[in-house]
């Protein structure tokens, strides 16, 4: 018995320092500055979280996760790791699964880009698809249960498994490589939710730091967060999915802290869609659909600040790179058949820009 907790306490260990070890080799992501004709004293940056080994900045989350899970003893030796997800923070858990030799299975929704399925199953990990993405939290708990293994829940964990005062988290990262720049402390920073962890850790940074940097976060259009946040109502559900991969949710997750939150937009799916399209141009780099999300809330409040008279910065992220949906937002087909007529959104867009 002894022998057997000494073994775990020996395992636990190894495997916290080799996810530490692979934190010290890696760098920080970059943060680009994007420059807008139409917003000449509004200065733009995106936080590229594409670079990631695991490519988004569910890698960052994953993590969290396993560390938080590590140090409560959640995981053993032999514990499967179980996970319900969209596709993005599975890719990255399979990454840490396979670091500690651990199987890995992930909860998805079909419909879930081929690309991502077959990251995961590159890293050793297993895609389980169920019919509706609202089916994927039982469905993880009745698999943990039979398995006997550890189910993560993202849409619980997240925002605490994170160090949200700093140590070296996304808002920390953001802030200093802001520090050289002419407006240091963003007027805005802008995050779409998926848990909602990030924008939880944006704004309690912002906020512990005394900074006067607001949070928007930009809600695609099939997701209750918006509905959350201007009634309070946390018990709003939706019967179907987000088009947006990575972000809106069918129900009010856990992990969204709306007390952080300054303002929230909503964003139409074909909005997000030629506001992707208008950054692969302008950047010369393919981005994710919720990237695209997020730069649409930032022209909105660039619009407004310039009309307003004022200067100053907005932040946002750049959370995948597009190289993962050239059979969906990357396919003009797809688009037509999932997204619509996108082309008064394009208007729209340009004449936001003019
Ligand atoms: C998860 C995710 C988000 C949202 O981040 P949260 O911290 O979960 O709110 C945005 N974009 C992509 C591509 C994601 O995978």
């Amino acid at each position: 018995m002894h022998t057997a907790v000494n073994h775990s306490h020996n395992w636990v260990k190894r495997a916290i320092q080799l996810i530490e070890s692979d934190y010290q080799r890696s760098a920080d992501t970059h943060l680009i500055k994007l420059n807008v004709a139409a917003f000449p004293a509004v200065d733009i940056y995106l936080k590229d979280e594409s670079t990631h080994p695991t490519g988004s900045l569910k890698h960052r989350l994953a993590r969290s996760l396993f560390l938080y899970a590590l140090c409560n003893g959640w995981i053993g030796p032999n514990t499967p790791i179980i996970e319900s997800s969209s596709g993005s923070t599975a890719v990255s858990e399979a990454y840490f699964a396979r670091m500690l030799g651990l199987p890995f299975i992930a909860v998805m929704p079909k419909g879930t880009a081929k690309k991502k399925i077959e990251q995961i199953e590159f890293y050793g990990g297993r895609a389980h698809l169920v019919d509706r993405s609202d089916e994927i939290y039982a469905e993880s708990h009745r698999l943990a249960k039979e398995l006997d293994g550890h189910y993560m829940d993202q849409f619980t964990y997240a925002e605490r498994a994170t160090d949200w005062r700093g140590n070296n988290n996304i808002a920390n990262s953001i802030f200093s490589q802001m520090k050289l720049e002419q407006h240091p402390i963003p007027k805005w920073i802008v995050m779409s939710p998926g848990t909602g962890g990030t924008s939880a850790t944006i704004g309690r940074f912002i906020r512990y730091q005394q900074c006067d940097s607001k949070l928007c976060v930009v809600d695609p259009e099939h997701s209750v967060f918006y509905d959350y946040f201007q009634t309070g109502n946390s018990t709003t559900t939706l019967d179907r999915g987000s088009n947006i991969e990575g972000i809106g949710r069918p129900r009010v997750e856990p992990s969204f802290i709306a007390g952080v939150v300054d303002e929230m937009i909503k964003v139409p799916d074909s909005h997000s869609i030629v506001t992707m399209q208008w950054l692969h141009e302008h950047l010369g780099r393919k981005v994710g659909p919720s990237t695209g999300t997020n730069l649409y809330g930032v022209l909105q409040l660039a619009k407004k600040m310039q009309q307003n008279g004022e200067s100053g910065s907005i932040v946002t992220l750049l959370c995948d790179s597009g190289e993962r949906y050239l059979d969906t937002y990357y396919n003009p087909q797809w688009i037509e058949q999932t997204i619509g007529d996108i082309s008064i959104s394009r208007d729209h867009l340009k004449q936001l820009l003019s």
